[in-house]
């Protein structure tokens, strides 16, 4: 059986205080989910401290949205595994695709970024995906074949989570079909050593299609940015069907 993680994305969205009143509305619809999905919020980092000790004892898991590769050192504006570990964080998200399109993120970077996270106990959410463009010329496999080569260079397969996000789908309501996503998650498994590696679909997922998205095979959750920010709208998808 495969672990089903259903994570949050809030990209820079929501001050501390705003996260603490997304936390009371979306506490109580976690009485009905089941204990098997993992669920999981990436916070901005100021926000992490005061949610780490709002969570304490609770099943919600919290995850950061980038992680430096080194240790400590002269590498202003950024954040090390250790600092997020004794904050108690479990995931953190790399190689989002608006990392690699907005921060010069590449391969080589995310690769980097993934063993230091796996370095620190973190589980990291490795995201890959294609462009409409690559999509239309066809190279969507050849694409995230590519990705998964690279960034997996060394990373341990065993703690780590993949989300497919076709960079076409996020953000725009212009969902995937589901039988695509579940096909393009086969085959990235296929390029997979451990077979039992929780897959997530992500891009446009909200409450009006995540039972759908959950229903197919292949797909072990689901990586939500717009649709989390609201607390009646991810207790939904967290209590899908
Ligand atoms: P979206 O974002 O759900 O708003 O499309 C998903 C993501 O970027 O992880």
């Amino acid at each position: 059986m495969r672990k089903i993680v259903i994570a949050g994305n809030w990209k820079m969205y929501k001050t501390q205080k705003e996260s603490s009143e997304f936390l009371q509305g979306f506490m109580p619809q976690l009485e009905k989910t089941p204990a098997n999905r993992e669920v999981v919020l990436c916070v901005p980092f100021t926000d992490l401290s005061v949610m780490s000790t709002s969570l304490h004892g609770s099943r919600i898991q919290l995850g950061a949205q980038n992680v430096h590769w080194e240790d400590n050192g002269a590498y202003t504006g950024e954040i090390s595994g250790g600092m997020l570990t004794e904050l108690g964080i479990r995931y953190v998200i790399i190689g989002h695709s608006e990392r690699r399109q907005y921060f010069g993120e590449t391969d080589e970077t995310v690769n980097q970024r993934l063993k230091a996270a796996q370095r620190h106990g973190l589980i990291p959410i490795l995201c890959v995906g294609e462009t409409k463009q690559q999509r239309d010329k066809g190279e969507t496999e050849s694409i995230i074949s590519n990705q998964l080569a690279k960034d997996l260079v060394e990373v341990d397969e065993q703690n780590l989570v993949i989300a497919y996000e076709p960079i076409w789908a996020i953000g725009t309501g212009d969902t995937c079909e589901s039988t695509e996503a579940n096909r393009v998650i086969g085959l990235i498994r296929s390029q997979l050593k451990v077979a039992d590696v929780p897959i997530q679909y992500g891009g446009s997922v909200k409450s009006n299609n995540i039972d759908e998205i959950m229903a197919q095979p292949e797909i072990d959750g689901a990586l939500v940015g717009g649709a989390s920010l609201e607390a009646d709208s991810f207790g939904r998808i967290v209590n899908y069907h």
